[in-house]
């Protein structure tokens, strides 16, 4: 198959590791630059264009956007699907995962257990906001962010006040949500391929830290998933639409509960943790499912 990879360097570690499972399975794999892709949107025969060329004959294409470009990038997804080229993710599935409450919205909606949360823009009373999910301690989360970024504790409920007004001075959309003392600065990530979990790590945070992201220092290790967390992790892909999807839960108190859907799950610490081939197992997926015009998202808009 001709797949190609939709990223920003080839240096990148999970668009080298995808290259090499692809070539290593007989496939003719590119990488192309998300940004450098331009298309033509006004004829009656959709294109895009690389570097002077026009992109043909490519039956899949993986996107991997980086949160920065996601409004250009998932057009450069729709104009791929247009083009009957199949999406390891879709673009409506993608949208979805970045919209972080959009996501939480459409989770809440199925019933999966997230943590109490808060949506706000520009409230008046921010002690209502506060004790809406539970008083302090509380996180207060960016929407923009990522990797933890923009994700902030206030022990007190003075601090998250101070927290609230200041995100609200700077017109930015926030969450504020029940802090999970009791999961200890672990959370999981549940790495979902088609409708099965088959890669998990518990990534815990280094001390004086919270947030158990890799890039923040948190170290990972293995852990065995409840058969709940699972099916939970699983049904949470299915319902944003995502064939691919790094789950994120957290072991709360009340049960494990889903604090993120990602799009574009990173290779490096799940393959390293878990010594498993995840992106063979990505091209297998690609090799089992892609077909022209087909595309799996379930749900809707
Ligand atoms: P990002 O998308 O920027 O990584 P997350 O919402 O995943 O933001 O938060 C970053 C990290 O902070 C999580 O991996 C988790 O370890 C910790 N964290 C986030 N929300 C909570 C919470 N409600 N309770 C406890 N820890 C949390």
């Amino acid at each position: 198959m001709k797949i190609a990879i939709l990223s920003r360097s080839r240096e990148i570690f999970s668009t080298r590791r995808l290259l090499e499972a692809g070539a290593q399975r007989g496939h003719e794999m590119h990488v192309l630059d998300t940004l450098k892709c331009y298309m033509d949107v006004s004829s009656l025969r959709p294109a895009i264009h690389y570097r002077g060329s026009q992109l043909e004959g490519f039956d899949a294409v993986i996107p991997r956007i980086g949160a920065s470009i996601t409004v250009y990038g998932l057009a450069v997804v729709r104009q791929f699907e247009m083009l009957g080229v199949f999406p390891l993710n879709e673009s409506v599935a993608i949208g979805r995962a970045r919209d972080k409450l959009r996501a939480l919205q459409l989770l809440s909606r199925k019933g999966v257990g997230l943590p109490t949360t808060g949506f706000a823009h520009d409230i008046d009373d921010t002690q209502h906001l506060i004790k809406l999910v539970g008083g302090a301690p509380l996180v207060v989360k960016l929407l923009e962010g990522t990797q933890g970024r923009g994700v902030v504790l206030a022990e007190t409920s003075q601090a998250a006040e101070s927290v609230i007004d200041a995100f609200r001075e700077l017109g930015a959309n926030f969450l504020v949500q029940e802090f999970i003392k009791e999961a200890g600065g672990s959370d999981i990530r549940c790495f979902v391929i088609g409708d099965k979990v088959v890669a998990s790590m518990m990534r815990t945070a280094k001390a004086g830290e919270f947030r158990s992201n890799l890039h923040r220092g948190g170290s990972a290790s293995l852990v065995k998933l409840t058969p709940e967390e699972r099916s939970m992790a699983a049904r949470a892909a299915k319902i944003i639409g995502l064939n691919v999807a790094g789950v994120d839960i957290i072991r709360s108190k009340h049960g494990s509960v889903v604090l993120e859907v990602n799009s574009s799950p990173g290779l490096q610490g799940i393959e390293t943790a878990t010594s498993k081939d995840i992106a063979g197992m990505i091209i297998e997926f690609i090799e089992k499912n892609a077909a022209p015009h087909k595309t799996r998202t379930r749900g809707k808009g």
